[in-house]
C-alpha cells in the first residue's frame, strides 16, 4: 500500500520520480506528490489529490529542476485524500521533507507533545508528526539528519517505510523501515533509487538491496551506500539481482493489466510447475519440502494464514492437504489469528500465503507462530519480499509481477503451489497412493492447456456481462473444492464492479440467503461434474423454484444442470481437486467484463490498493 520512490544521482530527478509513481500507482492512488531540492537550494513540494496524472498536470508549469527528490502515491489511513494530506510532508521550518508508508499508532500523543514545543500541524495525517519530530530532535540536539531519524523512529509505535531529505544537505537521502517494505536500486555510486518495490527500479538497474526491519540507509551522492542496523552496527550490503523484465510491467496491448494477467495464466501456471513436476508426472520436487522432511513428517497440524484472495486459495489448500496428507488443517484470517491467543506448538506447520510477501497481518501472524515454535513455510510471489525472508522455508509461485489490484494469476499460482506442496507432503508421509499421485500431477501439467481452452469463453462472458450490469446483488454458490472458488468469484465482482456479491457453500443457501432470491438477483453456481454434482443440481433447482436466475459453470457435455440453468459456461473435465483452477477463470472474466460494462476503473478500483502493508 502506498508507493515511495526516491532518486539521487546525476540526472534530473523529476522525470524519474514521476515515471516511478506511475509504476507504483497500483499500490495506492488517492493522491500523490513529489519533493525536490532544486539547483538554487530551494525545497519544492508539489502535491495533488487524485491519480499521478493530476500531479503531472499540476506540476507542469512549475520549477522542476534538481537531481535529488522523493515522491509518494498515497493510500490514506489518517485523513481524507486531499492536497494537504498528500505526501511529501514538510517540517515546520520548511527544511525537511518526508514520505511515509504505514501508520504511526502513537501519533496523537506525539502531536500533543510537539504542540507544546510550538509545532503546528497542517494535515490530518499521522505522518506529519514524524517529520516534525525529526526536525524537533535536530533543532533541540543539533544532531545530524541520520541521528534525528534514528531517534524519532525509536519514539514512534507502528509501521513505517520512510524517505527523508533535507534542503540544507541536497546530497543525501535517509531511508528507514519497520514492517513496511523498501528496496534500494544501485547504479554504481552514480545513482541510487529508493522504492517500495522493485517495479520502478528495474528499468535503471538490476542490482538492488532490500532493507531489513529496523535498518536505516544513508544514501549519499557519489558515495558508497551505508546501512545501519537497529543495534547501530553497519549492516553488510547484500546485493540481489532482479529477474524482472520491463515488458512484465506493461500492458502489452491489453486495455487493462487485469485482462492481461487473466490471459497470462496458461503461461504463469506453466512457469509455476516448470522444473517441479517431471514430464511423466512421476516426480515432484519442492525443495522447501524435501529440505525439511522431518518437520512435515512430524506435523500434527497445518495452519494456513492469509488475507483476501490468498485466504481463498488457503481454503482450497485445506481440502488438498486433508485429502492428500491426512493432516488436520485450519485456515485463518491473519488479522484474527494474530490478535487472539492461538494454541501453537512445535508440531505445527504454519503456511503463510501472500502475493506481495508484504501483507502486514500475515507477516505479524507468522512472527507470532514462529515465536511459539511452529515451522513456517511461505507461499509468495514477490521474490525477496519480507515474508519469504521471515520464513524457515517456502515456495515461490513464479507468476511474474501482478499489477492489477484484483488478484487473478496470483490466485491460480497459489492454488497450484498448494496442490504441489500437498502432493509432495502426501508422498513423503505415504498418505497418497502412486496412482492418485500420478493422475493429479498429470492433470496439473495439463492445466495450462486447459486454461487456454477456458479463455475461449471470453467473448461469451463479455456478452453475458451486459445482461448483468443491472444487478445490485449477486449470489455465488459452490461446494467442496469449489466453495472457495465461489467466494473468490464474489470477491472479484465486488472489488472491481462495486456490485454487492456474496459467496456461500451451495447447501448453506437455504439457511438464510435464499430469502434474497428473486428474478433480479443473479445466482452463479459452480456445478462441475464432481462427487457432489447431484447435490449442487438440487441447489440450482431450489433457486429456480423461487424465480431466481442462474448462471451455471458446468463440465463440457453436461446435460442436467445446463437444462435447468438460464445460462451456462462449459469448462473442460479435470480432476476435482484441481477444478478451481478452471472454474475461477470464467468468474474472473465475468467480474472484469461486468466492471468494464459499468465503466469502472478496473486496474485501480476505488478504495483498494495492492500489497496491504497496513493492518
Ligand atoms: N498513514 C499515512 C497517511 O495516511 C501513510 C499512508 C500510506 O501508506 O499511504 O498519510
Amino acid at each position: 500500500m502506498c508507493g515511495i520512490i526516491g532518486y539521487i544521482g546525476n540526472r534530473e530527478a523529476y522525470p524519474i520520480l514521476v515515471q516511478g509513481l506511475h509504476r507504483l500507482e497500483y499500490r495506492g492512488y488517492d493522491s500523490s506528490g513529489v519533493a525536490l531540492v532544486d539547483p538554487s537550494g530551494e525545497l519544492r513540494i508539489y502535491k495533488s489529490k487524485g491519480k499521478v496524472d493530476e500531479l503531472e498536470r499540476f506540476a507542469r508549469s512549475k520549477e522542476l529542476g534538481g537531481t535529488i527528490g522523493i515522491a509518494h502515491t498515497r493510500w490514506a489511513t489518517h485523513g481524507e485524500p486531499n492536497d494537504t494530506n498528500a505526501h511529501p510532508h514538510c517540517s515546520q521550518s520548511g527544511r525537511i521533507a518526508l514520505v511515509h508508508n504505514g501508520t504511526i499508532e502513537n501519533y496523537d500523543v506525539l502531536k500533543q507533545a510537539l504542540r507544546q514545543h510550538g509545532y503546528d500541524f497542517r494535515s490530518e495525517t499521522d505522518t506529519e508528526v514524524l517529520v516534525q519530530l525529526i526536525e524537533y530532535v535536530m533543532d533541540s540536539s543539533g544532531c545530524t539528519l541520520f541521528d534525528a531519524v534514528r531517534e524519532a523512529t525509536h519514539r514512534i509505535v507502528g509501521a513505517y517505510a520512510i524517505a527523508v531529505i533535507d534542503r540544507e544537505n541536497p546530497n543525501q537521502i535517509i531511508a528507514a523501515r519497520r514492517s513496511s517494505p523498501l528496496v534500494i536500486g544501485i547504479s554504481g555510486t552514480e545513482a541510487y533509487y529508493l522504492a517500495s518495490d522493485a517495479t520502478p527500479i528495474v528499468e535503471f538497474t538490476d542490482e538492488v538491496v532490500y532493507l531489513n526491519d529496523g535498518e536505516i540507509a544513508v544514501i549519499n551522492r557519489n558515495e558508497k551506500l551505508r546501512i545501519v542496523g537497529s543495534d547501530n552496527s553497519e549492516s553488510k550490503i547484500n546485493i540481489t539481482k532482479l529477474e524482472m523484465s520491463i515488458s512484465e510491467l506493461e500492458k502489452g496491448g491489453y486495455p487493462h493489466f487485469m485482462l492481461k494477467e487473466i490471459f497470462e495464466q496458461p503461461k504463469t501456471i506453466a512457469d509455476c510447475i516448470s522444473g517441479r513436476i517431471s514430464p511423466d508426472g512421476e516426480r515432484l520436487t519442492i525443495s522447501g519440502v524435501l529440505e525439511n522432511r522431518e518437520r512435515f513428517l512430524k506435523a500434527r497440524r497445518i495452519v494456513i494464514v492469509a488475507c483476501g484472495t490468498s485466504w481463498h486459495a488457503g481454503l482450497i489448500g485445506k481440502h488438498l492437504f486433508e485429502e492428500f496428507c491426512r493432516i488436520p488443517v485450519e485456515v485463518e484470517y491473519a488479522s484474527e489469528f494474530r490478535y487472539r491467543h492461538p494454541v501453537i506448538g512445535e508440531g505445527d506447520v504454519l503456511i503463510a500465503v501472500s502475493q506481495s510477501g508484504e501483507t502486514a497481518d500475515t507477516l505479524a501472524a507468522l512472527e507470532l507462530a514462529k515465536g511459539q515454535g511452529a515451522f513456517i513455510f511461505g507461499i509468495c510471489n514477490v521474490i525477496g519480499s519480507s515474508i519469504p525472508r521471515a520464513t524457515h522455508s517456502g515456495c515461490y509461485i513464479h507468476v511474474g509481477p501482478e499489477i492489477g489490484v484484483a488478484s487473478t494469476k496470483a490466485f491460480t499460482g497459489q492454488v497450484t503451489v498448494l496442490a504441489m506442496v500437498a502432493l509432495a507432503v502426501g508422498r513423503l508421509r505415504g498418505t497418497i497412493d502412486d496412482e492418485r499421485f500420478r493422475s493429479v500431477t498429470r492433470d496439473l501439467r495439463r492445466i495450462p492447456m486447459l486454461i487456454e481452452e477456458v479463455l475461449k469463453l471470453d467473448g461469451r462472458v463479455r456478452e453475458l456481462s451486459k445482461i448483468f450490469t443491472y444487478a445490485h446483488n449477486f449470489l455465488y454458490l459452490g461446494r467442496g473444492y469449489n466453495y472457495p472458488a465461489a467466494l473468490e468469484g464474489a470477491l472479484k465482482l465486488k472489488e472491481i464492479s462495486y456490485i454487492h456479491a456474496e459467496g456461500y457453500p451451495a447447501a448453506e443457501m437455504k439457511h438464510g440467503p435464499i430469502a434474497l432470491i428473486d428474478n433480479e438477483m443473479p445466482t452463479v453456481v459452480i456445478a462441475t461434474s464432481d462427487s457432489i454434482y447431484e447435490k449442487t443440481v438440487s441447489n440450482i433447482q431450489q433457486v429456480k423454484a423461487r424465480n431466481g436466475r442462474v448462471l451455471a459453470i458446468v463440465t463440457e457435455g453436461d446435460e442436467v444442470a445446463s437444462k435447468i440453468a438460464d445460462w451456462t459456461l462449459e469448462i473442460p473435465e479435470v480432476c476435482e481437486c484441481l477444478s478451481p483452477l478452471l472454474t475461477s477463470i470464467p468468474l474472473q472474466l465475468l467480474a472484469y467484463h461486468t466492471a468494464v460494462s459499468k465503466g469502472r476503473d478496473v486496474d485501480r478500483p476505488r478504495n483498494l490498493a495492492k500489497s496491504v502493508t497496513v493492518e
